[in-house]
């Protein structure tokens, strides 16, 4: 094999460590999940999982199949947006990493990094991105040069709304999964069933909002709507918002391939209305494996291996992190 890059994620509740080839072969991340006992992720407690996770990961990295220290010609790190204190402890071990093997360091743009391992994996050329995650919720086209977010929140990203419902309810980070397993036990599904547990609307222009339904929802549930039938009103409600802005961003820019990402995007009722409204309108959709959905090290690895295609590399005195990084802050040269 020739080299390697090596991608370390650590915006926020995750910390990873993935690597791809040179030629652009994807290889699976080792990660660890915080997960808080109670109420949501604090900053500093997640800070403090990923560094004490870090000699375990990269033990399980440095005896995985056919890896070499000696292979990794880059390290790439996620340099933005994030959570500061998460953030901070990605890139010391990318500096540290960097400056010990020698190679250059990349400091990637997080949210653009789910747009390239989508593209690797799915093979899909321009798309309308779907970034559905927990802090993010973002429809991106790519456009002169950049990526440009031509919709996203007004509030709270959509993970966080499915987390904040299943913590009110008792169920533990992340709650979107067992929120999807609930909807599915809905035993009355059909679009008549919404009338009794109808939610607000999200989308607002090419925008969304998801904390209108989110308290709509908790009130609902009080008035004896049954739980099951909650998770799948949210649900519903939820993703023909993004789906409803999701189309017009195809509609708008002309471009055929719908691609999601981020964690949301692992579920199955989400990819088949996205599927459904391709189909209708022409499209294709695609979504990478769920393991590249999640925040994983491989699609951090895979943007640094673009970047570094293009001769670009970072200094490590201009690679201080950037809690507030946008989407089209970075110039995308490559193909
Ligand atoms: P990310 O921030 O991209 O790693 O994604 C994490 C988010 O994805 C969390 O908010 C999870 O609750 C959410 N998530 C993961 N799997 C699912 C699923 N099957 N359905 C809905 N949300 C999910
Ligand atoms: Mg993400």
């Amino acid at each position: 094999m020739g080299g390697i890059i090596l991608g370390i994620e650590s915006t926020a509740h995750t910390f990873s460590f993935g690597r791809v080839s040179t030629d652009g072969e994807l290889f699976p991340s080792f990660s660890s999940l915080f997960r808080p006992e109670e109420g949501g992720i604090h900053p500093r407690e997640a800070a403090d999982h990923h560094s004490e996770t870090t000699s375990q990961l990269l033990d399980r990295l440095s005896s995985s199949e056919n890896f070499t220290w000696d292979s990794i010609v880059a390290i790439a790190f996620s340099q933005g947006p994030g959570l500061g204190p998460c953030l901070r402890v990605g890139a010391s071990v990318a500096r540290t990493l960097a400056t010990r093997l020698s190679v250059p360091l990349l400091g990637v743009n997080h949210c653009v990094a789910h747009i390239e391992v989508g593209r690797n994996q799915t093979g899909c050329i321009d798309p309308v991105l779907l970034y559905v995650s927990g802090g993010n919720t973002q429809v991106i086209a790519r456009s002169d040069g950049r990526y440009r977010v031509l919709g996203e929140t007004l509030d709270i990203g959509i993970g966080n709304m499915l987390d904040k419902f299943a913590r009110s309810q008792g169920i533990p980070f992340p709650g979107g999964p067992e929120i999807e397993r609930l909807a599915l036990a809905h035993p009355s599904m059909g679009i008549k069933c919404l009338d009794s547990v109808s939610l607000p609307y999200g989308v607002h222009g090419m925008d969304m909002a998801f904390s209108g339904m989110l308290t709509s929802a908790t009130q609902k549930l009080s008035e004896g709507h049954s739980l099951e039938q909650l998770c799948w009103s949210l649900q519903e409600h939820s993703f023909a918002t993004c789906v409803e802005v999701a189309e017009r961003a195809l509609a708008h820019t002309g471009k055929s391939e719908l691609l999601l990402g981020g964690g949301v995007a692992c579920n199955e009722r989400l990819r088949e209305m996205s599927n459904l409204m391709c189909e209708e309108r022409g499209a294709k959709c695609h979504w990478p494996d769920k393991s590249y959905c999640v925040d994983n090290g491989t699609m951090i690895a895979e943007l640094g291996r673009r970047m570094l295609e293009c001769g670009i590399e970072t200094e490590i005195m201009d690679s201080a992190i950037d809690p507030t990084l946008r989407t089209d802050n970075t110039e995308v040269l490559w193909d």
